[in-house]
């Protein structure tokens, strides 16, 4: 590895249009409608163009199911790596007990295991969920790293606009009441940390990259948005972000989803999300700007290769507890009276 730039990481959210109809409750998500045979070629082929690796977040339905094996089997043998991104993409997975997530894990790791041939380091919740049982339940088995949270305070204004864009019921609503995080996401760290947990093992937490000190998004899909608006102004925000990142010496962790690659006449379906007014063309363009401006200031590397560094460096690297601190317990039953 070339030592002089430090190391950012990259990683797609292989969400597929079914996940996306079924979090926004709409009709005809069961038949699991794929664009995975037009969309993963074309990322392969700009990752090519850049001679990058990366980490594929890959949903374990989507594993599991054979029109989209030979796809996601191509990841693996272009040298990517993968990560788990749960098994039915559910963004409500945080409020599920212990042994459903458990299971969310363990079903995702073995589809993904059996269409790639790699075993996933890392794992994302769905729509950012997160919860500390699902941080102890990954490192009980043995799970490098968790990526799956995003420290803004802009999570649940996105969720507003989503929500008034969908006809989801007041129930499904309240089930989906964590998609894109909460407001105390935006307390949260965006440099690295490693998690505290009761099995005492090790997990380490790669935050979702967002403008330090203003916790701002700066992943491609806001940056496909803002450039909808004002290509200048997209241009500005992102040097100031990628700057204020080697600044503050944050490292980045830089995330892409599918609809950063595909035009607004390829899903119809999902026209509703505001980057899906832009054309594949522009789309493909402002990757390739984006990418120019990263690898400009940092050595662009797979998540797996980036946890690992880091935890070398583990000294360097602060903990968090994931469960909140028992209260105090008072010294005699006396003084508990007085208090
Ligand atoms: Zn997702």
């Amino acid at each position: 590895m070339n030592d002089s730039k430090p190391l950012a990481c990259l990683s797609i959210d292989l969400d597929n249009q079914w996940s996306y109809m079924k979090t926004h409750g709409d009709a005809g998500w069961e038949k699991f409608p794929s664009y995975f045979e037009s969309l993963i070629p074309r990322v392969l082929e700009r990752l090519d163009s850049f001679k990058l690796k990366i980490t594929f977040f890959i949903v374990g339905q989507d594993a599991a199911l054979d029109k989209n094996r030979k796809a996601l089997a191509e990841i693996t043998k272009r040298g990517h790596d993968v990560g788990n991104h749960s098994y039915l993409h559910e963004p409500w997975l945080s409020f599920s007990p212990a042994e459903k997530i458990r299971r969310e894990i363990l079903n995702s790791e073995r589809a993904i295991l059996d269409a790639t041939g790699q075993r996933p380091a890392g794992f994302r919740g769905p729509g950012f969920s997160w919860s500390a049982d699902m941080m102890n339940i990954l490192a009980e088995l043995d799970y490098l790293y968790d990526a799956s949270t995003l420290p803004t305070c802009l999570g649940p204004l996105g969720r507003i606009y989503y929500f008034s864009s969908s006809g989801l019921s007041a129930e499904a609503k309240k089930q989906r009441r964590k998609l894109f995080g909460s407001f105390r996401d935006g307390r949260r760290p965006v440099k690295p940390y490693v998690w505290l947990l009761p099995s005492k093992k090790r997990l380490l937490e790669i935050p979702v990259t967002t403008v330090p000190g203003f916790k701002l998004p700066f992943h491609l899909s806001y940056l496909n948005y803002l450039s909808l608006y004002s290509p200048a102004f997209m241009t500005h925000y992102l040097g100031m972000a990628v700057k204020l990142c080697r600044l503050f010496g944050t490292g980045l962790s830089f995330l892409l989803h599918p609809l950063d690659f595909l035009g607004r006449d390829e899903v119809p379906e999902l026209a509703y999300f505001p980057g899906m007014k832009a054309e594949k063309s522009d789309k493909l363009r402002l990757f390739d700007k984006v990418i120019r401006k990263i690898s400009g200031i940092f050595q662009i590397v797979d998540m797996r290769t980036y946890a690992k560094v880091s935890m070398d460096q583990s000294r360097t690297l602060s903990l968090r507890r994931a469960y909140p601190k028992p209260p105090r317990r008072p010294r005699n039953s006396n003084e508990a009276a007085h208090e």
